[in-house]
């Protein structure tokens, strides 16, 4: 079995150095576990937190020791009450072609209700994200006009449509290339997107929400970040989800400059973690099932195949090159 390790501590953006594809040897699972043979794993921007070695709300990955992550697979072997060889498992052993789970950790998924890989993203940890960091981090009501960035990804796709749904008076998006633009507003329903890279954030959006926003969900932070600023009406709230303008930084990055209008416009900027609101988790899955049901809210992914493409892929999702969700796939 193949395994992707980190064998040193990147210094801004991770090269192929810093890891390593090695082989490890597929063992018989112990008293409680599970042997499981990852069919899809994914690759999050977090990840890259994760490789330093910081404290944070996550550990830091372990130098010569697999990486994890969200990962989806069937079960080949089980010493584990209630898990069966055949069912399928979501569990956080990823970036790996077996893993040998401790079964309290595995959640079952059915394949029948969704394909496998959109556990990883619309139907998992991403699509949480979206709505709760929207319904409820950001308070977002009827009428509001939601601003969003990185809308083309896992999260930011997700985040727009469900303020269409919930009966947003506008709903605005930036990405990173003329084709996710397009997407945005022909298949996702946003009401205006624009191309970042093109011209100064703060003015796009101000030609893209002339009245204004309410809700801004932050996944870039910096430049985006202080152009909601200027661009909110008072009682205005902020999700702050992500950075990842600032991810790969070697140097500290400069503060939103006109952070004072926080106080006139009495703003609310919030961070959130995905993993304070598994309440939601239920409520979440329902409606989003009903949604991709009735064909309401769509969903892109990104396929890499192959574990050793799998470095590549992670690479690419901090480049930009995925639109949805990106995931690794090991069906091949
Ligand atoms: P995405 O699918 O959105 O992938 C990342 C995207 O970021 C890329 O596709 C790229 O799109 C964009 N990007 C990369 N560099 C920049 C840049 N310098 N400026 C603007 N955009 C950039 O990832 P996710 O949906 O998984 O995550 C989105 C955000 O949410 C991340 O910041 C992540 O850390 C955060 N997150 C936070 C969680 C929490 O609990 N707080 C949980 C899950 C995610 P483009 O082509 O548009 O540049």
């Amino acid at each position: 079995s193949r395994e992707w390790h980190l064998v040193s501590r990147p210094h801004g953006w991770p090269q192929p150095e810093d890891v390593a594809l090695r082989e490890a040897p597929v063992t018989e699972p112990g008293e409680g576990r599970i042997l499981v043979r990852n069919l899809h794993f994914s690759v999050d921007p977090y990840m890259r937190g994760r490789m330093n070695d910081v404290k944070s709300y996550v550990p830091p990955f372990q130098l010569d020791q697999p990486m994890e992550g969200g990962a989806v697979g069937e079960i080949v072997a089980s010493n584990a009450e209630g898990f069966a060889v055949g069912d399928h498992v979501l569990h956080g052993l990823g970036w790996r072609e077996y893993a040998d789970v401790e079964a309290r950790h595995a959640v079952k998924v059915d394949a029948s209700v969704a394909p496998l890989s959109a556990y990883l993203g619309v139907l998992g940890m991403p699509g949480l994200t979206a709505y709760a960091g929207l319904f409820e981090v950001a308070s977002f009501k009827e009428g509001d006009a939601v601003f969003v960035s990185g809308a083309a990804g896992a999260v930011g796709s997700q985040v727009g449509q469900m303020a269409k749904l919930k009966g947003a008076s506008r709903v605005i998006g930036s990405a990173g290339s003329d084709e996710k633009v397009k997407l945005l507003v022909e298949e996702y329903g946003f009401d205006a997107a624009f191309n970042y890279k093109k011209g100064p954030v703060a003015e796009q959006l101000k030609e893209a929400a002339p009245d204004g926003i309410d809700v801004y969900f932050d996944n870039v932070g910096g430049e985006h970040l202080e152009a909601a600023i200027s661009s909110f009406n008072v009682h205005g709230r902020a999700t702050i989800c992500g950075m990842i303008a600032q991810y790969n930084a070697t140097e500290p990055t400069p503060a939103p400059r006109n952070l004072a209008l926080v106080i006139g416009k009495r703003l609310r900027l919030q961070g959130m973690l995905v993993n304070d609101h598994r309440a939601l988790q239920g409520q979440f899955v329902q409606e989003v099932a009903g949604w991709l049901a009735s064909g309401e809210l769509k969903y892109d992914e990104t396929v890499v195949e192959g574990i050793e493409n799998g470095f590549d892929a992670f690479l690419g999702l901090l480049r930009g090159e995925n639109t949805g969700k990106m995931i690794v796939s090991l069906t091949r």
